[in-house]
């Protein structure tokens, strides 16, 4: 089968690969749809000292069962993989927090990913999509729909609440303006670029264009908003504190880069009282939850681009594009 192998640090190829065999608790999958994220490139340049070579890159799919060793998946399932292979049974994965399991392994780094024809998953990684659930919308889940969902929960977004999402023409923004939207939350949309503020409008309730954003938040909320969904990371982030209301929350998801560090004034969030909450990876509840916004039609998918595996160059130089692109970079299979 083809697949998209990253072989050292910074070199992928497209080549042929053997088809996974499964054994007790994995199933194979046909990929249909697997989608492109920053976390592909930081993983291709190297940076997680626990990525192996080589490795099949990709860690958000959808696919379908072929075959299966796991009582609970039949051929024929509709399922999306959680970004980790949980071992189901440590003290974090009996809670059904699979997310912080203790032996997780990452798709596309420690095990094979899915940008490739067909992919071995463990049954502890996989949740059935229902059928009212679109693949666009599938694929976007684990990665970003449903952790975005997840941070809002954590958060303890409230119906009317407002929302600032920064990053908002990204390809987690633009969604997660649409998971809070789902929620009850008014949201503005900040963005650096005109060009892109206009899709974004279609989404957010306001959308503010360019880098100094907390003061005109203020003007169109009064104390500042309640909540911030931080997606784009340090170059942001003050901004994103300055725009809170005292009281408020601020949910980190931008990205992970570890070049990048953010100096913070501690007396600056002591005496706002503002909740930082870091947010990696959804738990397969947060993915049901989501499933069921997403089948009452609140969740749209916005894809910017949609490649083969053979054009997955062309893919990564979308991905990589900020100036134009609006969205998700998809891999149809
Ligand atoms: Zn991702
Ligand atoms: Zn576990």
């Amino acid at each position: 089968m083809k697949a998209v192998v990253v072989t050292k640090p910074g070199v992928y190829e497209i080549r042929e690969v053997d088809k996974p065999v499964i054994n007790e608790g994995y199933v194979l999958i046909k990929v249909k749809y697997a989608a492109l994220c920053y976390r592909d490139l930081l993983q291709l340049r190297g940076y997680y000292p626990r990525m192996r070579y080589p490795v099949i890159l990709g860690h958000e799919a959808v696919g379908i069962v072929v075959d299966s060793r796991d009582p609970r998946f039949k051929p024929g399932d509709r399922v999306v993989p959680l970004l980790i292979e949980p071992d189901g049974t440590c003290q974090f994965c009996s809670r059904g927090l699979e997310a912080y399991c203790t032996n997780g392994v990452s798709y596309g780094e420690e095990v094979d990913g899915f940008f490739a024809e067909y992919a071995r998953v463990s049954g502890n990684a996989l949740v059935k999509v229902p059928n009212d659930v679109p693949d666009e919308v599938a694929v976007l889940t684990p990665c970003v729909l449903a952790m975005v969902y997840k941070g809002l929960k954590r958060a303890g977004l409230e119906p009317g609440e407002t929302v600032v999402i920064t990053g908002a023409s990204g390809g987690v923004g633009i969604h997660a303006i649409q998971v809070a939207k789902a929620l009850g939350a008014r949201v503005i949309g900040v963005t650096r670029s005109e060009v892109k503020a206009g899709v974004v409008r279609k989404f957010a309730d306001h959308v503010i264009v360019g880098a100094r954003f907390s003061d005109e938040v203020k003007r169109l909320t009064g104390a500042g908003a309640d909540l911030v969904i931080e997606a784009v990371g340090t170059p942001t982030l003050n901004e994103s504190l300055k725009s809170l209301r005292i009281g408020g929350r601020v949910v980190l998801i931008g990205n992970v880069n570890p070049d990048e560090a953010f100096s913070l004034r501690l007396g600056y969030a002591i005496l706002k009282d503002i909740e930082i909450i870091g947010n990696v990876r959804s738990n397969r509840s947060d993915i049901t939850e989501l499933f069921r916004l997403a089948g009452l039609g609140l969740v749209k998918p916005v894809v910017a681009g949609v490649y083969s595996i053979d054009e997955f160059g062309e893919a990564l130089s979308q991905l990589s594009d900020n100036s134009s692109r609006v969205g998700k970079v998809l891999i149809k299979i």
